[in-house]
């Protein structure tokens, strides 16, 4: 204690070596040889002491006596190593009993080494030396296996190490949240088994042969029968193992929200149906369909009757809870998959019907023209009607290479305004293309 407590600060730094011997003689010879080594030196005179001491202070190593009266070496050496605080200090004993199983016992108790007396100082300095290098690289090994395991059992990501064939060697804590399995119920199940897709990274061998890591996004079977989205990293732990680090970032948020994004940039806020933008790009992926199929493509154009109107009289907020209602008749009525309605601007509204002939697309609009009627939003200062009312103009084609789509909307937007002329709330129509030039053609000779 005593030496502790003057050691000088740059003291704590060298190595500390505890001696233990009953002779004091003994004592002074090794602790004068020690200190000139450079190691702060602790001395004790019996077992009981050096536990004590070893205790506290916690040696680098201790250099022991075998026979002292009380507890001898063998004893204070098993009880050294029974106590998880100073286990791993490195014992040496020194001893004039030099049979086999004098050596054999001492090793047996925990020793790593067995110096026979009496001491040729060069050798003790050599085999303390010896130790403390031992102990130093086990302490570094130690230390960095800690620090290596606390990040895997830490981190965020999930940790595979795979064999070549996939089958899971090991996985950390954060796989339970990744994957549903406890990591011991992990291992030893192939990677093939926990891809939904990818089949082709089940086994390590493929990633191997195509020279290295490299990060896929996979979809996951989780326990629960879901799948997630994930980014996959492979990479080869060392060429020789044959062993792979399988992470797992989990990358479904992220998915959800670029989803809900690409949602909104498709949907009008007001009235939560197409906007004018997915309309568009709906329309020209019909138009080409069309062509191939040579199938009719009807548009319909709606405009809302005396709307400026409407909203002077009773309020733009009212006004927007009826383009609301206008757009839910709308969306009853574009049932199928090919079908599509959309707000393309203020009050006005579109559909597209796919596949649709002029009849078909003619009757939906009357339906539809009748449902946004039935409704009896009354509209007190309309000139036409007591209710809000909808103008109507519908135009088909059978479109070719020759066509263009603004043909097809001029044609609607014409038929729509005839409606209007014609005392609007009612439905008019038009062919458009080839088709309707020809008729165009027709009636002029
Ligand atoms: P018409 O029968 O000829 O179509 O007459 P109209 O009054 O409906 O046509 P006009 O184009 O003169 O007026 C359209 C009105 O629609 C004016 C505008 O304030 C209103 N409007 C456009 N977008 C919205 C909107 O998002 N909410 C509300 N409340 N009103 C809107
Ligand atoms: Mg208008
Ligand atoms: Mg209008």
């Amino acid at each position: 204690m005593t030496n502790l407590a003057i050691a000088p600060l740059a003291d704590l730094r060298k190595p500390a070596i505890l001696i233990v011997d009953d002779a004091p003689d003994n004592l002074g010879v090794l602790r004068t040889m020690m200190l000139r080594q450079g190691y702060q030196t602790f001395v004790a005179t019996s077992g009981d002491r050096a536990l004590d001491i070893a205790q506290r202070i916690k040696p680098d190593l201790v250099l022991l006596d075998v026979v002292m009266p009380g507890i001898d070496g063998l004893e204070t050496c098993r009880r050294l190593k029974a106590n998880p605080a100073t286990a791993r200090i490195p014992v040496i004993f020194m001893s004039a009993r030099g049979e086999t199983e004098d050596i054999v016992a001492g090793f047996d108790t925990g020793a790593a080494d067995y110096i026979p007396k009496p001491l040729r100082m060069e050798e003790v300095c050599a085999r303390v030396r010896a130790q403390l290098r031992l102990r130093s690289s086990s302490e570094t090994q130690t230390a960095q296996a800690d620090r290596l395991r606390m990040i895997v059992n830490s981190m965020d990501q999930g940790l595979l190490i795979l064999e070549r064939s996939g089958r899971v060697q090991y996985a950390n804590p954060a796989c339970d949240r990744y994957l549903g399995y406890a990591p011991e119920a992990l291992v030893g199940r192939s990677l093939a088994d926990l891809l939904a897709d990818a089949p082709d990274l089940g086994d390590c061998a493929a990633l191997e042969a195509m020279g290295g890591s490299g990060t896929r996004e996979v979809q996951i079977r989780h326990r629960d029968g879901g799948l997630r989205a994930m980014d996959l990293t492979m990479t080869p732990m060392h060429a020789a193992d044959g062993l792979f680090v399988a992470l797992l970032h989990d990358i479904s948020h992220h998915k959800q929200s670029e989803d809900a994004l690409q949602r909104a940039a498709m949907v009008d806020p007001l009235t939560k149906i197409a906007n004018r933008r997915h309309f568009d790009v709906f329309l020209e992926k019909e138009w080409q369909r069309a062509i191939r199929s040579s199938q009719p493509l009807s548009l319909v154009v709606l405009d809302v009757d005396h709307f400026k109107q409407y909203n002077d009289t009773l309020g733009h907020a009212a006004g927007d809870v009826c383009l609301q209602k206008v757009a839910q008749a709308l969306q009853e009525h574009a049932l199928r998959p090919t079908d599509l309605a959309a707000r393309y601007g203020g009050e006005e509204f579109v559909l597209l019907f796919a596949d649709t002939p002029l009849e078909g697309a003619t009757l939906l609009a009357e339906k539809i023209r009748a449902a946004v009627e039935a409704l009896e939003v009354p509209n007190p200062r309309s000139p036409t009607s007591p209710w809000l009312t909808v103008s109507v103009g519908v135009a088909t084609i059978v479109p070719t290479q020759l066509d263009q789509i603004e043909h097809l909307f001029v044609c609607a937007d014409r038929a729509m305004y005839a409606a209007k002329a014609a005392g609007r709330n009612r439905v008019e129509t038009a062919i458009a293309g080839a088709a309707w030039d020809a008729v165009k053609d027709a009636a002029l000779y």
